[in-house]
């Protein structure tokens, strides 16, 4: 089934995002995995193509286009060759918005810039060792001081970027006695003292991707950098974790397609019995069944970016993208793996490193029992 969300100009960003993928991504991924790391210098070159920051104001060095379906365009390209490992989707659909929503003028001229040339690479960090769902209880705190700055103490695991982080917004608690009303938002930059990185986190897959824990230890940060207004910072994740958990919907669909893509071709190519295993029932039927499902899902998907184009996309939308489309893309691999046999066990084929990419989805973002509490919380019960 036809997409129709993107124009002419949609396609030819593309092309752009596609090609910079195919030369400066793809030849380099399978290093970056052994490193675990990403290079700084992917982030300025993207930044110099115009692929970070597409949504900001001109005057501040962004893109200066207010269209989600850029966004989109950067992740699917990156979903489509298992580049799991490049931070641009988090540092464009997750950080920016709380830039662009709340911060003075005063630090939009001063952040801005250098997040959209790749100088400076951004990080959130709202989980904790001790909580994750259960945003509310964290018990990282930021105490306000007689001149005006946060004394901030505590830690946070599981931080995406989070060792080649310059601007890591900090979810703390500026009123501890509270608890969703006690949370501010705070902007801890690189070298500041008492902030220190923990380990790169070992993870079973995204070998690539830069996931560490963060320490802050009486670390200042001035008034300056307080994001929006103190104790804000609660309803502020509620408004943007729409868009996140839209995002990761819109790579897990477009993970499950190139998933399907290589698994039908190795279908057609692989023999057994005299015949290529694609044509058994059961190949076919699993097949039909995937590709069905995967036509489905991108048609929500699409409709979820134009709503959110719009300004119309509900919270419940939101959470269905980002369940739905995760568990699909599990059930793709997973049958992907199965119909690759032995070879799909092996991490030279894409599938295999589609599996242990994929399973994460399900659990960042809001795990998807979250996403169901979420949904079935609308429906009254
Ligand atoms: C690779 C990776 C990257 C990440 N990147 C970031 C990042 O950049 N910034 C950041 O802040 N965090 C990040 N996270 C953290 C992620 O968002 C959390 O792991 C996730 O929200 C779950 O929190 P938790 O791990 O504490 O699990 P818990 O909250 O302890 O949940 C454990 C289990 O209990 C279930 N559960 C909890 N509460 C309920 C409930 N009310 N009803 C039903 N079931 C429930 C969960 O669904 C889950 O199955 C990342 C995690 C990973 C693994």
């Amino acid at each position: 089934m036809q997409r129709d969300i993107f124009t002419e100009e949609h396609e030819g960003f593309r092309d752009l995002v596609a090609r910079f993928v195919a030369d400066e991504v793809v030849p380099h991924h399978d290093e970056w995995e052994r490193d675990g790391l990403v290079p700084r210098e992917l982030w300025t070159k993207a930044g110099a193509l115009g692929l970070l920051c597409t949504d900001v104001p001109t005057e501040y060095g962004g893109g200066g286009v207010a269209d989600f379906r850029y966004n989109v365009i950067v992740t699917e390209e990156l979903a489509k060759v298992g580049a799991s490992g490049v931070g641009f989707p988090l540092h464009n659909d997750v950080i920016v918005p709380y830039f662009l929503a709340h911060a003075t003028e005063e630090q939009k001229r001063r952040w801005f810039p250098p997040m959209a040339s790749g100088e400076v690479i951004t990080a959130i960090a709202m989980t904790e060792p001790g909580t994750g769902s259960d945003l509310a209880s964290m018990s990282t705190t930021a105490i306000r001081q007689d001149d005006g700055s946060y004394l901030l103490n505590g830690a946070k695991t599981f931080i995406t970027n989070g060792i080649q982080a310059d601007l890591v917004i900090v979810c703390a608690k500026t009123d501890p006695t509270s608890t969703h009303g006690g949370i501010s938002l705070l902007v801890v930059e690189r070298g500041m003292e008492g902030f220190e990185r923990g380990r790169k986190l070992d993870k079973i897959g995204m070998h690539a991707q830069d996931t560490a824990e963060l320490f802050f230890t009486d670390v200042r940060v001035p008034a300056d950098n307080l994001l929006g207004q103190e104790g804000h910072g609660f309803v502020y994740l509620m408004q943007a974790l729409p868009q996140e958990r839209l995002g990761i919907g819109i790579a897990a669909i477009a993970g499950a397609k190139a998933a399907f893509d290589a698994t039908l071709a190795y279908c057609k190519e692989r023999e057994a019995f005299g015949r290529p295993i694609g044509s058994f029932q059961h190949s076919r039927f699993t097949l039909a069944e995937l590709h069905t499902k995967i036509t489905i899902g991108q048609q929500f998907a699409d409709r979820c970016t134009m709503l959110h184009n719009e300004g119309q996309l509900s919270v419940e939308d939101a959470a269905m993208a980002k369940w739905w489309l995760t568990d699909l893309l599990g059930e793709v691999v997973d049958a992907g793996v199965q119909l690759h046999g032995g070879y799909g066990y092996m991490r030279e084929y894409p599938i295999a490193r589609a599996y242990v990419d994929a399973r994460v989805q399900r659990i960042y973002g809001g795990t998807n029992e979250i996403m169901k509490e979420i949904i079935g919380r609308t429906l009254g019960v």
